[in-house]
């Protein structure tokens, strides 16, 4: 979850991205039903256009209220676009449900629960938060614990609130084996500490905005990090020699849709499709093709959700 930056555009204005070709085509012969989804999607990998097939976006909200308008048809777009895996983020009790529900309903999507640090004021004691989520990371299609961390932008809740709520659900990992997604924003030294605390639990650092240092270490601790639009932008700082430097094997990719957006679509609300973006600015910093980026992300994710392969869930 991240704050907005620009009031939305048009609902269809993003989808006009470096795809926006086969997506027409894509779109046009879309329908509401699963299985013609799937056709669609063979067409496009059959296309002359294949060099982003395969996409798997790590963090995405399509939950989220901008999607109120156009959710279903959103989420049956990007996986027209070559979009094969998608994890929705469940990071507030109602968010986990849906999450869910939409995991259940497409077989492309995958979800996560736990609570962001902003919950810390209203997530109940440890009993409660335990019970809920544990309920939640025993469905099949449940891959991960998260997104859990600190988030200092604001004032509130307070930090010390926010630390404890971190590490009842770092304890939570531990105990269920699940790997978590940290949310850390202008909190870097406190983040780390709680990591360095749960040495076992396995993690990715969504939209990672620490340095080359911090993103050693966490790879030394075996964690992944995750590389977002954040990567795209002209101030971007440290982030394109964290991206050169990360292994093959433990970064990830995500758009934290709605929020996001690569550059050239800053400010306009992301979706899935416009990870091309992403996986772009990786290939150029990395010297490896756009193809490559797509083929070992995918893995990653893969290998770090541990995610069954399930058609549909009756
Ligand atoms: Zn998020």
């Amino acid at each position: 979850m991240e704050i907005s930056f620009t009031e939305d555009k048009n609902a269809r204005s993003d989808f006009a991205g470096s795809l926006a070709g086969q997506a027409e085509t894509a779109v046009a012969s879309d329908t509401s039903k699963a299985d013609d989804t799937k056709k669609t999607v063979s067409a496009v990998a059959g296309n002359v256009k294949t060099k982003y097939y395969g996409i798997f976006d790590s963090h995405a909200h399509y939950d989220d209220a901008k999607f109120d308008g156009d959710r279903d048809e959103m989420i049956e777009y990007v996986h027209s676009c070559g979009v094969t895996g998608i994890v929705n983020i469940g990071c507030t009790y109602d968010s986990m449900k849906l999450s869910e529900s939409l995991a259940q309903k497409y077989p492309y999507v995958y979800f996560s629960a736990g609570l962001h640090p902003s919950e810390a004021d209203v997530c109940g004691d440890f009993i409660h938060v335990r019970e809920v989520l544990c309920s939640y990371l025993s469905h099949p299609k449940a891959v991960a614990l998260g997104e859990i961390g600190l988030d200092y932008h604001y004032d509130t809740p307070l930090p010390e609130k926010q630390k404890i709520l971190f590490e009842w659900q770092m304890q939570i990992a531990s105990e269920t084996g699940k790997p978590v997604i940290i949310h850390d924003r202008d909190a870097h030294g406190d983040t780390m500490e709680i990591i360095r605390k749960y040495r076992g639990v396995k993690g990715v650092l969504h939209s990672f905005s620490g340095s080359p240092e911090m993103a050693k270490e966490l790879i030394d601790l075996g964690y992944y990090i995750s590389f977002s639009g954040v990567l795209t932008f002209k101030n971007a700082r440290k982030l394109p020699e964290v991206a050169s430097m990360v292994p093959d094997d433990r970064m990830l990719i995500e758009t934290d849709c709605p929020y996001l957006a690569p550059h050239p679509k800053r400010g306009e609300r992301n979706n899935s499709s416009l990870l091309t973006f992403v996986v772009d600015k990786l290939a150029e910093l990395r010297g490896v093709s756009a193809e490559k980026i797509i083929e070992l992300t995918g893995e990653n994710a893969e290998n770090f959700f541990q995610y069954t392969k399930l058609s549909s869930l009756g």
